[in-house]
């Protein structure tokens, strides 16, 4: 049995149901190379455990997952020469500079890891509350259903506070719909756990307190299908959304997100790739709460919590 350090990995029903569960809460499970890399693992075993059916992703703690993890100690640690340097950055681009290490490191372990969980050999459940912000929505999109708390908002800030257009998997307009993505990029706001439902993102909406209990009571329902029916239910969808363009998009914009990386590395003088306050951007550090978007309001009164 793997051991891990930032996930927790478990199974439940006799072993037909994974649990993967990130586990970093202090950090509202921002994801760090080292988290990103467990999570990999932990997906790889569940696909090649026969007797495993349906995976469920959750976080540990009030959020899910509050993205990249844009500098906690542990991040710098892991990316800096010395005992706690993550071995993944002398691999895969890791020594290589500018903007070719830049999209080599986000191609492995920003793109296609989650391109490839997204095509898991298993059905996979995102079990998401609080706050699901940039590339937290990337980590629950890759899952094929998605169920949330009824206080989980969704939103990808990365344009007003980073002068980025999204996020590397960029899925937005597939799940949130062509012109609500241009609306939630330019404003940072975000929609709630009904919202997103009726959007079809979210299949069920569940009160916190009850989240853990009717997921998996939702998870053993799809558990209970032949595993052959519901691959190729899966399968139909996946197939048939890549034929309309999903998979091409996403090899695309993920190239406009490097654009724009080398754009911002380009006109600072310290090369730093994403927008600063000095560029016209919220700094994300100090910013105000995420505000919903409320259809008769320019700006919405209340923000979320
Ligand atoms: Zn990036």
């Amino acid at each position: 049995m793997t051991e891990y350090t930032h996930i927790n990995y478990e199974t439940v029903d006799d072993g037909r149901i994974a649990r993967i569960i990130l586990n970093r809460p202090r950090a509202r499970n921002a994801q760090h190379r080292g988290l990103l890399v467990e999570l990999g693992d932990a997906f790889t075993a569940a696909e090649a455990d026969d007797t495993v059916r349906v995976v469920i992703l959750s976080g540990a703690g009030p959020i899910f997952s509050s993205g990249h993890d844009m500098g906690s100690p542990e991040s710098l640690a892991e990316r800096t020469p010395g005992p706690d340097l993550h071995p993944t950055f002398e691999i895969n681009g890791g020594t290589r500079q500018g903007a070719e290490g830049r999209m080599l490191g986000e191609w492995h372990y920003f793109f296609q890891n989650t391109l490839r969980w997204r095509n898991l050999r298993k059905i996979t459940i995102a079990q998401v509350q609080g706050t699901v912000y940039a590339a937290g929505l990337m980590l629950m999109w890759a899952c094929d259903l998605i169920v949330a708390a009824d206080n989980a908002a969704f939103a990808d800030v990365v344009g007003t506070r980073l002068g980025m257009c999204g996020v590397e998997y960029f899925a937005h307009p597939w799940e949130f719909g062509p012109r609500k993505t241009k609306e939630l990029m330019l404003t940072g706001d975000s929609i709630d756990a009904v919202e997103a439902h009726a959007l079809g993102m979210v299949s069920k909406v569940f009160p916190l307190d009850d989240l853990d209990a009717r997921t998996l009571e939702f998870a053993r329902r799809i558990a209970a299908l032949p595993t052959m029916t519901a691959l190729l239910i899966k399968e139909s969808v996946n197939q048939t959304v890549d034929n309309m363009g999903f998979h091409n998009a996403l090899q695309s914009c993920f190239t406009l997100h490097q654009l724009n990386h080398a754009h911002w590395a380009e006109v600072h003088e310290n090369h730093y790739p994403v927008g600063l306050p000095e560029d016209g951007l919220i700094d994300w550090r100090s910013a105000p709460p995420v505000a919903p978007s409320v259809v008769d309001q320019v700006r919405a009164t209340a923000p979320v919590v």
